[in-house]
C-alpha cells in the first residue's frame, strides 16, 4: 500500500517537497493521489479540513455538520430560486457525509457526452470494468433490510402513478445482527427483509476502501 506523504498537520512555515500535490482529499482528489501513488510517484495530499474517523459523530447529524461540514453547513444561498448549499471539509471530504447513492452513469448520458463532446471510450463495454471496480471496492449493494417508511411511500406512489420505480444502490456496508449503536454513531439501523432480525448500514468513506485507503502516516 503505498503512503501518501507525509502526514499530520503542518505548520505555518514547514517546508515539503514531493513530485506531485493534489489539494483535497474528497474522491476526486483521493482517488488521483492513490492513482499516482500506486504508480511510484510521491504524493501529498493535502486537506483543509480535520482527520476525523466514522465513528466521531452520528451520521446525518447536527454535530456531523459541526464537524465535517464547511462553516458547520452553513453556507449562505443567493439568488432566485435560493439554492442551499453544502460541502464537506474533512479527510474524505464529501464522502464522509453523503448518503452514498450510486448510479452507473446512464447510456443516454453517454451518448450525449460521446456525440456533443466528442469525449472517446465512453461505451458501455469501456466503463463497465470501471464500474465494477469502483461498486467492489465501495460495496455498491441494495439495502438488505425493511425498506425505510418513505420509500415505501414513494413506491407505493409511484405504483398508482404507474410510474417505474426503483431501489438505489448505495456504497454502505451492512451488518447483521450487529448492537445498535446509534448514539455512538456509525451504523445506521434497518430491518432485515427477511427475518426481521436487525441489519446495519454504515457509509464506506472512500479512505475506509479498497479505492483508496489513505491514511495519515507519519514520514
Ligand atoms: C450532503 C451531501 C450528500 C450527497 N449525497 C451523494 C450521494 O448520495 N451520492 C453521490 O454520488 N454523491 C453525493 N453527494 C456528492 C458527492 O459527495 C460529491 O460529488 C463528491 O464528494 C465530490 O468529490 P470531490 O473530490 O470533487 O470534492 P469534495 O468531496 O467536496 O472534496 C473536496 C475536498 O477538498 C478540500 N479542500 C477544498 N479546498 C481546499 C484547499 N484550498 N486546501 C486543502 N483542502 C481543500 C475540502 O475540505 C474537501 O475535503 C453528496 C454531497 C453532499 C454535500
Amino acid at each position: 500500500m503505498p503512503t501518501l506523504s507525509p502526514a499530520g498537520i503542518f505548520r505555518e512555515h514547514e517546508v515539503h517537497r514531493c513530485e506531485i500535490l493534489v489539494i483535497g482529499s474528497g474522491p476526486g482528489g483521493s482517488v488521483t493521489a492513490w492513482t499516482l501513488a500506486s504508480q511510484g510517484k510521491d504524493v501529498l495530499l493535502l486537506e483543509e479540513g480535520p482527520h476525523l474517523p466514522l465513528s466521531s459523530c452520528v451520521p446525518f447529524s447536527i454535530d456531523e455538520m459541526r464537524q465535517k461540514y464547511r462553516s458547520g453547513g452553513m453556507n449562505p444561498a443567493l439568488g432566485k430560486p435560493t439554492i442551499p448549499f453544502v460541502e464537506a471539509c474533512c479527510a474524505g471530504g464529501g464522502s464522509e457525509i453523503n448518503s452514498g447513492m450510486y448510479h452507473r452513469t446512464p447510456e443516454e448520458v453517454l451518448d450525449v457526452w460521446r456525440t456533443q463532446f466528442q469525449v472517446q471510450y465512453l461505451e458501455m463495454e469501456d466503463l463497465l470494468p470501471h464500474f465494477e471496480a469502483c461498486e467492489s471496492a465501495l460495496c455498491v449493494q441494495l439495502d438488505p433490510g425493511k425498506p425505510p417508511g418513505a420509500a415505501t411511500k414513494m413506491r407505493t406512489g409511484a405504483d398508482k402513478m404507474g410510474w417505474k420505480s426503483r431501489e438505489i444502490p448505495k456504497w454502505f456496508k451492512y451488518q447483521k445482527g450487529a448492537i445498535r449503536q446509534r448514539k455512538v454513531s456509525r451504523p445506521t439501523p434497518v430491518n432485515d427483509r427477511n427475518s426481521n432480525s436487525a441489519c446495519y448500514g454504515a457509509r464506506m468513506p472512500i479512505h475506509d476502501s479498497g479505492a483508496c485507503r489513505a491514511t495519515p502516516t507519519e514520514k
